[in-house]
């Protein structure tokens, strides 16, 4: 067996979005000599959104990989060690944590935090993917804003599009919102407020053939499910709306999770199910899902962490 297949860390930080180099900061400040495993998407999220403008301290705006950059050398500035690898496997039955990296090594470590965030769900249509980042969006909070006085789509009919139509409806001309079915699954409330709203408009039982353009989006051409028949819509952008899946895989079994696969905490801390275990940012997060929220929990799981290392009397 060879030395890294043994290596023990004080305390393990899975994932490199906000909240991963938010608590990264925070570990390696409280010289808790933090070690983070970047993951699949190095950054994550707001490595594939173009403009940030609602994250304070950028008075300008900021592009997303940008900030991400920042984050990270902030990290690394504060003694981060900051690795590229997946977690794979986790066995949480015992002290040390264990973790294991990229299917070959395994790190022990006296505390967990995990800040493997959340993948937006897509259509999976080639346009849809092309168009990324040119009017296709999965965050209306992010990026509605640059359609200020346009008309746009979303798709989607559970409480993230219906909040998202609505947020939309004041910032943008015209929301053309597709559903699937001919009722929607957001709860009866936000439906009300978006049948309610003038300038929402609902295209019941519709599906999203094709997202047009070329370069950037100039509309999106839907079918009608029933009837097959087919209608063109001129949208400056296109939201997608359709749920998100959190990365929280490898840890069924050994954490507390809802329904949907977010990781459960005890309410007003970072704490999970397994102590030492911590979580962070939009794995744990189905509602705000904002770099900031997400940053804001980050720190708050290293300081549980610190806690709970010098608690332990590890720290
Ligand atoms: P949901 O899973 O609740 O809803 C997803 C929606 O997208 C459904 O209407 C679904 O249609 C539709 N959809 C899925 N796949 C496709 C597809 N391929 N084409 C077209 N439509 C599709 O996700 P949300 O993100 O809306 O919500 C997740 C959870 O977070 C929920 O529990 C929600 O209540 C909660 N939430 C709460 C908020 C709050 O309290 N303020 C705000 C936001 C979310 P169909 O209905 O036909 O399956």
């Amino acid at each position: 067996m060879s030395e890294t297949l043994n290596e023990k860390t004080g305390c393990l930080i899975i994932g490199s979005g906000p909240a991963g180099y938010t608590a990264a900061i925070y570990a390696a400040r409280a010289n808790l000599k933090p070690v983070l495993y970047q993951g699949i998407q190095p950054g994550g999220q707001l490595t594939i959104t173009t403009e940030v403008e609602n994250y304070p301290g950028y008075p300008d705006g900021i592009q997303g990989p940008e900030m991400m950059a920042h984050f990270e050398k902030q990290a690394t500035r504060m003694g981060t060690d900051i690795r590229y690898g997946i977690a794979t496997k986790v066995d949480f039955s015992g002290h040390p944590l264990k973790v294991e990296i990229d299917e070959e090594k395994w790190i022990e470590a006296d505390a967990v935090i995990i800040s493997t965030g959340a993948s937006a769900k897509w259509l999976g249509i080639e346009s849809e993917q092309r168009l990324n980042g040119y009017g296709v969006s999965a965050c209306a909070v992010c990026d509605g804003f640059f359609f200020k006085g346009k008309p746009v789509a979303i798709v989607g009919a559970g409480d993230t599009a219906a909040e998202e139509a609505l947020y939309l409806s004041k910032v943008c001309s015209e929301v053309h919102m597709i559903v699937r079915r001919d009722e929607m699954r957001a709860s009866k409330v936000m439906q009300e407020r978006v049948k309610a709203t003038a300038n929402i408009h609902i295209y019941w039982n519709s599906e999203v053939d094709e997202v047009l353009g070329e370069k950037k989006v100039n509309g999106l051409r839907i079918r009608n499910n029933k009837d097959g028949v087919k209608q063109e819509i001129g949208v400056d952008a296109f939201f997608v709306a359709i749920g998100h899946q959190p990365n929280s895989d490898i840890f069924k079994g050994w954490l507390d999770m809802d329904d949907a696969g977010y990781l459960v905490t005890v309410p007003g801390s970072s704490r999970t199910n397994v102590p030492g275990v911590f979580a962070a940012g939009d794995v744990q997060d189905k509602i705000y899902r904002q770099a900031v929220t997400a940053a804001g929990s980050g720190c708050m799981a290293a300081l549980d962490a610190e806690r709970y290392l010098g608690e332990k009397g590890f720290h």
